[in-house]
């Protein structure tokens, strides 16, 4: 009779064969061989972020940057630009060091081996393992926190998803699957099967048991503990940040934009120019009077009040926003923003939306704002 892994691994990879969406960095059919830099691309872009919002975008970035040869000698503003709007832009960055990287090695090929792809910028074990599995079949585990779910509710082991001990026994378990007859020569299809398991059926809340390929194998099922593993962790604390933007034109209709420092949230991508600060009832944040010393922009006189605010939240921050708006007086003369690396250009609108910047920023300055300068 055949192992309870051995079982398992055949059901998945069964499963897989006529449930797998129709992804477009997916070969279609499980023989079908998956494209190297297509798995690439298409790791960097899933590791924050819905395949489905991925699915929209691949195909357009593969248009422009349509081989890893392409990708290596691109320019990192019109890569951060291509990205824009698909947020965690560290990944775009390290996307193109890493093409970079691979196209300095001596065949200019990604390697095999997933100790050697974690060489790589922004490939960690997660990616490696993705890569290496799916790209080359590579018997190696992949472990994100879809498989993490899946396999401590298929184990019945009430430990937290991030936990320490979690990736551990998540990685023996995947391996200990890898090892069986039916996946030996299946190692890409059977990781993409319980990533997709998690993504679709084994859902982080209620779970779809019924609709489950497990369901007779999954020992949180028999226990009825499904909504309690993996074990719930305290929410993080969010920081509360205020970001006050002044949009300034000057007679030619073109907005002042400068770009952020090199490191920190959303670095090197362009904004109008905006100071932050803490926000908080205790911190009434800097006066219309105050702003354009604070941000290097003498001679500017802001309207009294904000003409908009709205509230932007990121995984580790809630920033407060607050839109001023000014018209550039005749003989206004900025230099760089006030982190001294922050070159500040004259844009038209258009000519932004080209540009890497990010979604407030995207919100703040493509608007149609005429209204307020013409007051
Ligand atoms: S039976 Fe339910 S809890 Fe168990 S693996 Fe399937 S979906 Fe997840």
């Amino acid at each position: 009779m055949a192992s309870r892994d051995s079982r398992i691994a055949r059901t998945l990879l069964e499963w897989f064969d006529a449930a797998a969406r129709d992804l477009p960095w997916r070969p279609p059919g499980r023989a079908g061989r998956r494209d190297p830099y297509h798995t690439l691309v298409s790791e960097f872009m899933l590791q924050q972020t819905q395949a489905a919002r991925v699915a929209e975008r691949f195909p357009r970035f593969l248009a422009r940057f349509p081989s890893l040869a392409h990708l290596a000698r691109a320019d990192e503003q019109d890569v951060l630009a291509e990205w824009s709007g698909l947020g965690y832009y560290a990944r775009a960055r390290n996307l193109h060091a890493a093409a970079r990287a691979v196209a300095d090695l001596p065949h200019a090929r990604l390697p095999h081996d997933p100790d050697q792809l974690t060489a790589l910028p922004g490939v960690g074990r997660y990616t490696a393992g993705a890569i290496a599995s799916l790209a080359f079949n590579t018997p190696t585990p992949a472990v994100d926190g879809n498989v993490s779910r899946v396999i401590l509710r298929l184990e019945a082991k009430d430990l937290p998803l991030a936990g320490p001990g979690t990736l551990a026994f998540a990685h023996g378990r995947a391996t200990q699957l890898l090892a069986t007859e039916p996946a030996r020569a299946s190692a890409g299809a059977l990781n993409e099967a319980l990533i997709e398991l998690g993504a679709t059926i084994c859902t982080p809340r209620s779970p779809r048991c019924e609709a489950c390929p497990l369901a007779r194998e999954c020992r949180a099922r028999k226990l009825k503990a499904q909504a309690r593993i993996p074990r719930a962790k305290p929410p993080a604390r969010q920081k509360h940040l205020r970001a006050d933007s002044v949009l300034i034109r000057d007679r030619a209709g073109r907005l002042l934009i400068e770009r952020r420092p090199r490191t920190g949230l959303w670095a090197a991508m362009w904004q109008a120019p905006t100071l932050e600060s803490p926000a908080g009832p205790d911190e009434p944040g800097p006066t219309a009077r105050q702003l354009p010393r604070l941000l290097h922009l003498p001679g500017l006189n802001l309207g009294p009040r904000p003409v908009e605010t709205f509230t932007h939240a990121t995984t580790h921050r809630l920033v407060q926003f607050r839109i001023w708006t000014a018209a550039a007086p005749r003989d206004f003369a900025p230099g760089p923003g006030p982190a001294g690396d922050q070159p500040r250009e004259w844009k038209k609108q258009d000519q932004i939306a080209m540009l890497a910047i990010s979604n407030p920023q995207r919100r703040i300055l493509l608007a149609d704002r005429d209204s307020l300068f013409d007051r």
